[in-house]
């Protein structure tokens, strides 16, 4: 008990202890880790445990903790004011560095939080369309906004719509859910709904059901899809965005949307959120137009100097090579290790970004994702947990490598696995 107090202390003040679901750490039956310190690729926690990161802030910090490049910008920032609610050239200096980094935004919008800049981008497109349907997929996490709620991945759902409480089905009334991976429901669907469509949101990779790539040519055939239909495709690359590359997944699978939202990696570890794409959609935006959208918060200060420094950095340092390498090196070892002890597993993994599905089967969709043992997973979670590895506490989400880590440390943590699948 006194091992828990900190949780306990918690109870007191939040429903579960917590103030984000996730962190509850209930679908691996554990208690919550409490973080007192974060330096680099280390966790260290109230109790004086030591772990190994593959949270990294939920892909935000792709640098590792503490970046100090970052850091100084931040505290740089700080010295001048933390927040002036008008206009600052930090604004700016940061969308500049995004807009050359992603061809498809011409102007953008900056918001507090990811959840904040789906909710702009997919008013924008109701607006510029003039319609109000939207296509989303199934496993596929825009945020918690009620009408995005349905089947989001992250664990919650199970396909059975809506997947939240205080939403009734007359809101998702515009909302249709396909599985991802499957061009034949969009065609089928678009073929039904042609003219009410609006827009298609998706994670161009999906990284809150597991690690989920798309399938070769999806993306682009989804955007031809639309682009008949005159349908806005939308790119949730709030994960990919400066992680699957530095111009994200859209430049990877050459695949540009017409509008783009992007969020953790661009706040260098500070809260953020951004929609940007073509000029005469961003046009809409008031004041230039009457789609509404405002924040006392909004593109911060702190956030975007840090953001700023934190992309400067990755320009720098250009770590995706070795991060893919590295991360392709945990994937292949531990499946080889996991096979060898015939344990049915798939690793997925597309950058830095890797989950362990322990399924017998290629995961390819949400429901493919769904048949993995979870159980095997929280057992998994909790012994990697004791060797000083701290993985996502579910099965449905993605891990993530980060910048500070090194070849030493994939050596340590695969003998540490190796270790811990002979107690499995
Ligand atoms: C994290 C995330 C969001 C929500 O961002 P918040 O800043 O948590 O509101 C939306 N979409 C995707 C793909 C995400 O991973």
């Amino acid at each position: 008990m006194k091992k828990n107090r900190y949780y306990l202390f918690s109870k007191k003040y939040f429903p579960g202890g917590v103030n984000s679901p996730v962190r509850a750490f209930k679908a691996v039956n554990q208690p919550p880790v409490f973080v007192k310190k974060a330096l680099g690729t280390t966790l260290y926690s109230q109790n004086g445990e030591k772990y190994y990161d593959f949270i990294n802030g939920w892909g935000a910090l792709i640098l590792g903790h503490g970046n100090k490049r970052v850091n100084s910008s931040a505290f740089k920032q700080l010295k001048n004011g933390s927040l002036f609610g008008l206009n600052s050239i930090v604004e700016a200096e940061l969308a500049d560095r995004i807009i050359s980094a992603f061809p498809s935004i011409e102007l953008l919008r900056f918001t507090v939080s990811g959840t904040e800049a789906v909710m702009t981008a997919i008013r924008l497109a109701k607006a510029f369309r003039g319609k109000r349907k939207i296509i989303k997929f199934e496993g596929c996490y825009h945020g918690h906004l009620d009408y995005l709620l349905s089947a989001a991945g992250s664990g919650l759902a199970t396909c059975s719509i809506p997947t939240s409480g205080g939403v009734f089905k007359e809101q998702l009334k515009d909302i249709i859910v396909l599985p991802f991976n499957d061009l034949k429901e969009v065609k089928k669907t678009f073929a039904g709904q042609k003219n009410n469509i609006a827009a298609v949101i998706i994670e161009p990779i999906a990284g809150n059901m597991g690690v989920i790539a798309p399938q070769k040519s999806f993306l682009q055939e989804l955007k031809n899809i639309c682009e008949k239909a005159g349908a806005l495709l939308i790119f949730d690359e709030i994960i990919t965005g400066f992680r699957a590359s530095f111009g994200g997944a859209q430049a990877i699978y050459k695949t540009f949307p017409d509008l783009t939202c992007l969020g953790k990696i661009i706040g260098g570890g500070f809260p953020i959120g951004a929609v940007g794409g073509r000029k005469e959609i961003l046009k809409l935006l008031a004041p230039e137009g009457d789609v509404y959208h405002a924040g006392t918060f909004a593109a911060h200060p702190v956030s975007m100097a840090a953001g700023s420094a934190a992309i400067d950095e990755l320009k720098r340092i250009n770590p995706y090579k070795r991060m893919k390498e590295m991360t392709g090196q945990i994937a292949d070892e531990t499946k080889k290790i996991a096979s060898k002890r015939q344990i049915p597993l798939q690793v997925n993994r597309s950058s830095s970004m890797f989950t362990f599905y322990f399924n017998n089967n290629e995961v390819y969709d949400f429901k493919s994702a769904k048949n993995s043992d979870v159980n095997k997973y929280a057992k998994f979670f909790a012994l990697l947990k004791r060797e000083g590895i701290l993985l996502p506490p579910s099965q449905f989400e993605s891990c993530f490598l980060s910048a500070a880590y090194d070849w030493r440390d994939v050596e340590k943590i695969l003998s540490k696995i190796n270790d811990v699948f002979k107690k499995m």
